[in-house]
């Protein structure tokens, strides 16, 4: 297709994917962006950093993940279904995966304490531990409503030897944490290292973290190899919040039209209603956190409260590479509901033995969604497990029955 021949992976070097991304930020983080974006690739490149990610990696993590053969999910849709298995990585999701890469350039930087925003507390828990295993003082922001939702994961933290703040302003959720952190980086930006959890953020987060995460797509094509007649799958599908885990499984396959790639936003109770999380569907373009991109806002640009039943998936924003790949056509963009992704999720727990996150129930239900030939190839990301979501499931378990 001819619109989406400059649909791209790597932004420019301000940061830009199109219209999308740069770095918009106050002056007194200046300096700190400045040396990430001027250090950051020869960094990630170097011989040193390669070697301690990806060991890492492969004996803290345990990557590679397996790709799985879900024989009776594949049967069900009279199709071929693979499950790229990152909850399988250690603290049970892909997020580790970004966590290890930024301790490393933290270190390399010299930097000795580090900072993080959590929703969930998934990003929460992968920073603190990489931050304990290494050694690094490491403080997390976290809204004071998500405090009280996600207790089991600040229980984690804690134990990890990692500070917890409450940030108190606006609906006290991811959002209003990520405003708190950017807060205290102003306050001591020499010595301290923002871990951002996504790939959202000023330039050069969101293009860092998708090559710290792009290990994942780089494992799905040796995997695909081994058995199938190309490296190509017919598709991927993966689910967005801020975007990490799909660029993850996207970015090997970005330059290559082959394979058809698909984002699944979370609706929440619909993209027709308030209480929704899908960006790309009802957001237009805005600038929040450092960067431009579909945000959902009011007729007057204020950004609106997200919804959506996953904690994980809640932010009114998309990074910037979803947002040009959108406008090209590269991704096709699928929305799921709160309760189309619970079911999906009771269904791989009883098809497959496998209890997903929430998150992942997500791109599960857009399989409901894609007309599939027999013979097709599709790989889902799954991007983590459901221990963390035991209470949803069981709640919703209780009301349906
Ligand atoms: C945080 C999280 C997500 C959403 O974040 P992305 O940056 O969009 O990947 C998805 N799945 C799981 C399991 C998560 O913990």
């Amino acid at each position: 297709m001819a619109d989406n021949q400059n649909a791209n992976k790597n932004p420019d070097k301000n940061g830009f994917y199109g219209e999308y991304g740069g770095a918009y930020v106050p002056e007194m983080l200046y300096p700190n962006v400045k040396e990430l974006q001027e250090r950051y690739r020869e960094i990630i490149s170097s011989q040193d950093f390669r070697q301690e990610y990806t060991g890492l990696l492969n004996h803290y993590s345990g990557r590679p993940t397996p790709l799985y053969y879900a024989s009776r999910l594949s049967e069900k849709y009279n199709t071929k279904i693979y499950l790229k298995r990152e909850d399988l990585n250690h603290t049970g999701a892909h997020k580790i995966n970004n966590a290890i890469g930024q301790m490393l350039v933290a270190k390399h930087l010299g930097k000795t304490k580090i900072i993080a925003e959590t929703g969930a507390g998934q990003h929460g828990v992968a920073t603190a531990t990489v931050c304990a295993m290494a050694g690094l003082e490491c403080t997390v922001y976290m809204g004071a409503t998500d405090i009280k939702r996600q207790a089991p994961n600040v229980a984690r933290m804690k134990m990890l030897g990692a500070k917890v703040i409450a940030a108190t302003s606006g609906n006290q959720t991811l959002k209003d944490a990520t405003n708190e952190a950017i807060r205290a980086w102003i306050n001591s930006p020499e010595d301290t290292y923002y871990l951002i959890g996504s790939v959202v953020g000023p330039h050069p987060y969101p293009d860092m973290v998708a090559r710290l995460q792009a290990i994942i797509s780089a494992e799905i094509r040796i995997q695909v190899q081994q058995r199938h007649s190309s490296e190509f799958p017919t598709r991927i599908i993966a689910c967005v919040g801020g975007g990490s885990n799909a660029a993850g499984a996207f970015y090997h396959f970005i330059d290559h039209k082959a394979t058809e790639l698909i984002a699944v936003e979370a609706a929440g109770l619909g993209t027709e209603t308030a209480e929704t999380a899908a960006s790309l569907h009802v957001g237009k373009m805005g600038i929040i956190h450092g960067f431009k991109t579909y945000l959902m806002q009011t007729e007057d640009g204020q950004i609106t409260e997200p919804y959506s039943i996953s904690a994980g998936l809640d932010y009114p924003g998309i990074g910037p590479m979803f947002a040009d790949l959108f406008d090209k056509n590269r991704i096709t963009c699928l929305a799921v509901t709160d309760n189309e992704a619970m079911e999906a999720g009771l269904e791989l727990a009883r098809l497959e033995g496998i209890i997903p996150a929430i998150e992942s129930a997500h791109a599960l239900a857009a399989l409901t969604k894609i007309d599939f030939k027999p013979d097709e190839m599709t790989v889902l990301n799954l991007s983590g497990r459901g221990d963390k979501d035991l209470d949803t499931y069981s709640n919703y378990l209780d009301k349906s029955n």
